[in-house]
């Protein structure tokens, strides 16, 4: 056995990855598919979309038709998904009952609101580790139950299914015979409680969710199933489910309690490893479970939790500057452009332009730029819009530190943006610790992989996959505290300016 395949189910594209056991991708495939919006601020992805495209990115790895010679060196399949996105289905034909409604889908806001007027937000908080928040599963599920005629009383009687991706991938890959997910997307549905590692009955009656539509929890680690024969003409195991985000703290190898990685894309996602106690925060950040990992002969399952926090504006900060601003062409040329200046001249871009997220949580705040004079450039503005994506960044870590009580040492990076240099020595100015990039940037696909691995025998241990993670390059802060602490209370005050701008 060589490989391990790794299907990376992501919210624009569907990818397929073959990694060998050094941990180096050998074969990639990918396939975008359609985002639907129905209507403003819903967001919807046709499952039968979703999975056609993941079979023939997988095909397109395995080589189908002539696929013998490689599904045989396949040891196992991993399972990453876009995270808290919803599909019902049937569960004697396997067809949906409406498209899946995605995590971006606002369409259940007003039921949160109602909801958290009712007084339930510090329940959920307590058991679920999340805010009260049309981001999870839970009201998008309801809805679907609530607005397809008849679709509460068949989940009701058995035979309707819920899943997130994860699980409607499970579902397909094992022709119907497997319902199950993991506890890493468990953890983002608003129904599990992340004590006690099971659905909870309480929240279930709050939401008004039948049991017996959801799925069954099994470790993250773990074997879940094996692929349909008629797939590829051979029973491969699918021995690893979990997140998204998770799967790329598991692929930055930060397996012990306080290490933590940042991911730079669209938005910004920072996970930091608490250990095997959920640390409930005071700043709004999540309480999450990271991976379970089934029990080895000696224990029980082994459970690690993660906070997490996310900053709306991230790499789209630079989509901004390219797309809105027209001041560059591509986003690599950011950086030369914000290089071409010293420092940004007291200039503060506030990218609000969705509101503002942890630990500041505004949505009625909305971009500003301060602090220009005449003198004030493109590439003064540029190199602001980079200051303002590692900024937030700090904002989130120091919410993160005060939350766990932990002190980073170090913080992983990975994610487009993350190949900006000038953006990632800024980063390590504005935290006071390094900041590290792993030669491997893939970590959501590798994480999934590497737990996969981990559960078929393919690598042996954790010590292993850490000796496998190699730093490409590391960004020392230059700052000192003083500069550092400075440069933050100048920044609070042009968050300041930014807040409760917008009427609506
Ligand atoms: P996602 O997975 O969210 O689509 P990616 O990890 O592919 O995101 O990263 C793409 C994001 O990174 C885009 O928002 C883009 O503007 C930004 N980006 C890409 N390259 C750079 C760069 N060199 N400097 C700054 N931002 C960049």
């Amino acid at each position: 056995m060589q490989y391990i395949l790794a299907l990376d189910q992501g919210t624009t594209s569907s990818r397929a990855i073959l990694f060998d056991a050094q941990g180096r991708s050998v074969k990639t495939a990918q396939k975008e598919f359609r985002q639907i919006f129905p209507q403003p601020g819903w967001v919807e992805h046709d499952a039968n979309e979703i999975w056609n495209t993941q079979r023939q990115v997988i095909e397109q790895v395995v080589g189908l038709p002539d696929t013998a010679a490689l599904v045989n060196q396949i040891a196992g399949i991993a399972i990453t998904n876009q995270r808290e996105t919803t599909v019902l289905w049937d569960r004697l034909t396997g067809e949906p009952l409406a498209n899946a409604i995605v995590w971006q889908d606002r369409r259940t806001a007003d039921l949160c609101d109602t909801m958290r007027t009712q007084g339930h937000t510090a329940l959920l908080q307590q058991k679920t580790g999340l805010v009260l928040d049309a981001y999870f599963s839970a009201t998008k599920l309801a809805w679907l139950l609530d607005q397809i005629p008849g679709a509460r009383a068949r989940a009701e009687r058995g035979e309707l299914a819920f899943g997130t991706i994860d699980t409607w991938l499970l579902w397909k890959l094992t022709a119907g015979k497997v319902h199950a997910t993991d506890p890493s997307n468990a953890s983002r549905t608003l129904l599990f409680n992340v004590h006690t590692l099971q659905w909870d009955d309480e929240l279930l009656a709050l939401f008004k969710i039948p049991r017996a539509v959801l799925p069954e929890v099994r470790p993250s680690g773990g074997v879940f199933g094996e692929t349909d024969p008629s797939l590829f003409g051979r029973a491969v195991s699918i021995a690893a489910m979990i997140g998204d985000q998770q799967a790329a703290t598991f692929g930055q190898a930060c397996f012990s309690p306080g290490m933590a990685k940042n991911t730079y894309g669209t938005g910004c996602f920072m996970l930091l490893n608490t250990g095997s106690t959920p640390v409930e925060s005071a700043n709004r950040l999540l309480t999450t479970v990271g991976w379970q990992r089934a029990a080895t002969p000696r224990g029980t399952p082994d459970t690690t939790y993660c906070l997490e926090a996310s900053v709306f504006m991230g790499g789209a900060t630079i989509q901004w500057l390219r797309d809105g601003l027209n001041i560059i062409q591509t986003a690599v040329e950011v950086e030369s452009l914000a290089q071409s200046v010293p420092d940004v001249g007291d200039t503060y871009l506030v990218p609000a332009f969705t509101g503002l997220g942890a630990p500041h949580w505004d949505g009625h705040a909305r971009g500003t730029l301060v602090g220009m004079t005449r003198g004030t450039t493109k590439a003064h503005i540029a190199r602001a819009a980079l200051e303002a994506i590692a900024l937030q960044v700090a904002d989130v870590f120091t919410a993160m530190q005060k939350d766990s009580g932990i002190m980073l040492a170090e913080l992983r990076v990975d994610g487009g943006a993350s190949k900006n240099n000038l953006l990632m020595q800024i980063q390590a100015d504005f935290l006071g610790i390094p900041v590290v990039r792993p030669a491997v940037t893939e970590t959501t696909a590798l994480g999934a992989a590497y737990l996969a691995g981990l559960t078929v025998g393919f690598w042996s241990n954790t010590e292993q996959i850490s000796s496998q993670w190699v730093i490409d390059q590391r960004f020392e802060p230059r700052l000192t505290d003083t500069a550092r602490q400075t440069k933050l209370a100048r920044w609070h005050q042009a968050v300041e300016r930014a807040k409760d701008w917008a009427q609506d």
